[in-house]
């Protein structure tokens, strides 16, 4: 199959997202995927939602775009007052030009779900794409869940949502991308693969997270991205939260 970048959780974080599509750009992919959430949290939604439409081949419905357009129900303080940001920025009025009602239309649009012969892609989980987080704690904690997933599932499925990249296998069990040496060579079986996130990564390492599928093999890469720009810019952004911000610095 032709090699594909698969990128999630963008999180208007422009400065992670031009990191990533340098990184990207040495290994020569054919395509770019994103699994959702191009908007929230962060300061840019707008050069973010530029920059989707323009190199991906497709982006997924997030739970933040979703919000974005239909409402923040069960949405924390923080991920509330970031829409109502992104909304300010975004919602097309009654004078907006043509450019401003496409964009918000691409949001609008974004679909749920992506499948390829035996991969699926989605933002969230196989049974609710765009809510359910699947977490490593649910290995031991409801290991039910997991195989209700995985009957879901033909083969592979790549999700974004909890910022924490990895590899969920049937057993079940969970990987980090470090106990696979960055570099996971896809088994026979079914697998659930969490590409990380570039705007908002929550595993401990504040580098953006994405991954290069080329069949065979998912790579993890990590880029270093000038998150002090970003965190400044929060905090400057009128109605974005500082915990937005820091948590930034300590990718977490
Ligand atoms: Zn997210």
């Amino acid at each position: 199959m032709i090699p594909q970048a698969i990128i999630s959780d963008i999180h208007a974080n422009l400065e992670a997202l031009e990191a990533v599509l340098a990184d990207i750009a040495q290994f020569g992919v054919a395509e770019i995927l994103c699994l959702g959430d191009v908007v929230g949290y962060g300061p840019n939604p707008v050069e973010c939602t530029e920059i989707v439409r323009r190199r991906c081949k497709l982006s997924l419905c997030g739970n933040h775009d979703n919000a974005v357009i239909h409402g923040t129900y069960g949405f924390s303080h923080n991920a509330r007052d970031a829409v109502e940001y992104t909304r300010r920025l975004m919602q097309p009025g009654l004078l907006s030009l043509p450019p401003v009602r496409s964009r918000w239309r691409f949001i609008r649009d974004l679909p749920r779900s992506y499948k390829e012969g035996e991969v699926l892609y989605v933002h969230a989980s196989p049974r609710d794409p765009i809510n359910e987080y699947i977490l490593a704690q649910d290995v031991h904690a409801d290991p039910d869940k997991l195989r209700i997933l995985f009957d879901k599932i033909d083969k592979l499925c790549f999700v974004g949502h909890t910022h924490v990249p990895g590899i969920f296998t049937p057993e079940p069990s969970f990987k980090a991308p470090a106990d696979a040496d960055m570099c996971w060579e896809v088994a026979p079986g079914k697998a659930i693969v969490n590409v990380g996130s570039v705007g908002q990564p929550r595993d401990g390492d504040n580098r953006a997270c994405y991954v290069v599928f080329t069949g065979s093999e998912v790579r993890f890469r990590r880029v270093e991205y000038d998150f002090a720009r970003t965190i400044a810019k929060i905090q400057a952004a009128p109605g974005l939260a500082g915990t937005n911000a820091a948590r930034l610095e300590k990718g977490s």
